[in-house]
């Protein structure tokens, strides 16, 4: 229990370091995106040093989006929760990832009627969803379907949101750590082992639960429950950080 409780409080400092760099960062990315932009509209499609300023642009592009993700990881971007309706969050989760996907993935979307309400931050919520699918496509190398799928689970009320690939799955091993902070099986500079610990923060944060199914060979599903808008829990003092928690089952 104690070394539990010291494992939260090293996880919870190394959050609010991550957080410091990764505000300071984006700012400087800003900076860089902002200059690279103007050199590649300076240099048209023909001059020879296009390609590199493009190259520029789009490694400060995945730099803001890792930084943003450190930045929720930590718990320092403020929380700005507001009346969400899933389906419409789905709906357009769907179009921005029908564009960057790619064609080899089928996408599904299955939308539940009458879904009540939800309570929260937008932006979180979306970059759940957008981890949760970059994780779909990578498990999906040859291509596959995603299928998102919301529901009401019938006895508790929750509102649901399913992202289920037809991937390589997970190992019970990988299953089992998948939710700890920089576990990742992508490699050096590949992944960051944040994107479903982030995902755990901001749903157990919001008062919900986010569990994975995984069949090896067969596929994954990440399945993230929220309270309905009238049960959304307030703000708690509770320690958020997961030590390798997670609801796991794995079939
Ligand atoms: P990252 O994607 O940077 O590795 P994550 O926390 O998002 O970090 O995921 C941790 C690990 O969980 C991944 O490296 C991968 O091994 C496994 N994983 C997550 N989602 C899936 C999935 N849909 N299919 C197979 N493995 C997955």
């Amino acid at each position: 229990m104690e070394e539990q409780l010291r494992q939260a409080e090293r996880l919870d400092s190394l959050g609010r370091l991550a957080g410091g760099i990764a505000h300071d960062f984006n700012n400087i990315l800003a900076v860089i995106s902002g200059y690279a932009a103007m050199l590649t509209e300076e240099f048209g499609p023909e001059h020879e040093l296009h390609a590199d300023a493009r190259a520029i642009e789009q490694a400060a592009a995945r730099g803001s989006g890792l930084t943003r993700q450190l930045l929720i990881f930590s718990g320092l971007e403020p929380s700005r929760p507001e009346p969400l309706d899933l389906n419409a969050v789905t709906t357009d989760m769907q179009r921005l990832l029908s564009r960057t996907l790619g064609d080899d993935i089928e996408l599904t979307t299955m939308l539940s009627l009458d879904l009540p309400p939800i309570t929260m931050d937008r932006n979180k919520l979306e970059q759940v969803v957008l981890n949760a699918a970059m994780n779909a496509r990578a498990a999906m190398p040859s291509g596959g379907r995603l299928t998102l799928t919301t529901s009401v689970e019938r006895h508790t009320g929750q509102v649901c949101l399913s992202i289920t690939d037809t991937g390589y799955g997970m190992e019970p091993s990988v299953a089992a750590r998948a939710f700890e902070p920089f576990f990742t099986t992508k490699g050096r500079g590949k992944g960051t082992g944040l994107g479903l610990a982030t995902a755990y923060g901001v749903v157990t944060d919001a008062g919900g639960t986010i569990t994975l199914e995984s069949a090896l060979g067969a596929g994954t599903t990440v399945k993230v429950s929220l309270p309905p808008a009238e049960l959304a829990s307030r703000p708690s003092t509770l320690v958020r950080r997961p030590s390798g928690g997670g609801k796991v089952l794995v079939v």
